[in-house]
């Protein structure tokens, strides 16, 4: 198997080759298929698998494809001034939900590298970093957001900044870690952020282990038919 007959979108290919990627690992292998014809997924990954990959290349590969219809209004960003340029609730398609601050930054700097040269804009934020400048960054545009649970709560909660309303993919990333870190009632918050009505929302699961908790949360989000890998 390689990145080339994997039927990627040409700009995802590019940027594949340019990280260095010559051949997908295992759970890649599996991860694009399933992900491209529609599957959720529950993947038992540990760090070091390529897991992060594993569910950013085909989900943004897939977005690539319609990023011009998708992609969110976003102010100029040679003209942008922090509190002067209009307005615009960030109104992500992709929403990756980590652990921790070096995750969510590590994700984001793969994501941005799987973005270059596309409508895409990745944005992070995690709890413990600075507020308004985080909040300056989903002004800019955000189409992949990666956030810790309690941050993200945090800004779905404050009026105007973030909604959920357009996402397609839910990713939660470490999964027990996060289950274990006593982040329930987050993560229940998160899932049902999206719009349900359409049913247009995928969900992916990534953990080294599946406690009852995670396999729970998977129970009542997850498509019955979703892949396991
Ligand atoms: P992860 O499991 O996502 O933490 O990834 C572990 C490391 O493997 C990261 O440094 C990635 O950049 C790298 N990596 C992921 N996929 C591949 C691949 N197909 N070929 C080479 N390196 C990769």
């Amino acid at each position: 198997r390689s990145f080339d007959d994997a039927g990627l979108h040409p700009a995802m290919l590019a940027n594949v080759k340019l990280a260095g990627y010559c051949t997908p690992t295992p759970i890649q292998a599996y991860s694009m298929p399933a992900v491209f014809k529609g599957y959720d997924l529950i993947a038992s990954a540990q760090t070091g698998s390529g897991k992060t990959a594993a569910f950013l290349i085909p989900i943004l590969s897939k977005l690539m494809g319609k990023a011009k219809k998708l992609a969110a209004p976003r102010p100029n960003p040679a003209t942008f001034q922090p509190g002067i340029t209009p307005f615009v609730r960030a109104e992500p398609l992709v929403l990756i939900v980590c652990p921790n601050r070096e995750l969510a930054t590590q994700i984001f700097d793969e994501a941005r590298r799987f973005c270059y040269r596309t409508m895409l804009r990745p944005c992070v934020i995690y709890g413990g970093g600075p507020v308004v400048e985080q909040f300056n960054q989903l002004q800019k545009g955000c189409d992949v957001l990666i956030g810790t649970p309690g941050r993200l709560c945090d800004f779905i909660d404050r009026p105007h900044i973030l909604t959920l309303k357009r996402l397609r993919y839910i990713v939660i990333d470490e999964a027990d870690e996060m289950v274990h870190s006593d982040w329930d009632q987050e993560l229940g918050k998160i899932m049902n952020g999206g719009d349900q009505e359409t049913g247009n929302i995928k969900y992916m699961m990534f953990s080294a282990t599946f406690p009852k908790v995670a396999r729970e949360l998977a129970a009542r989000h997850l498509a019955p038919d979703h892949c396991r890998i």
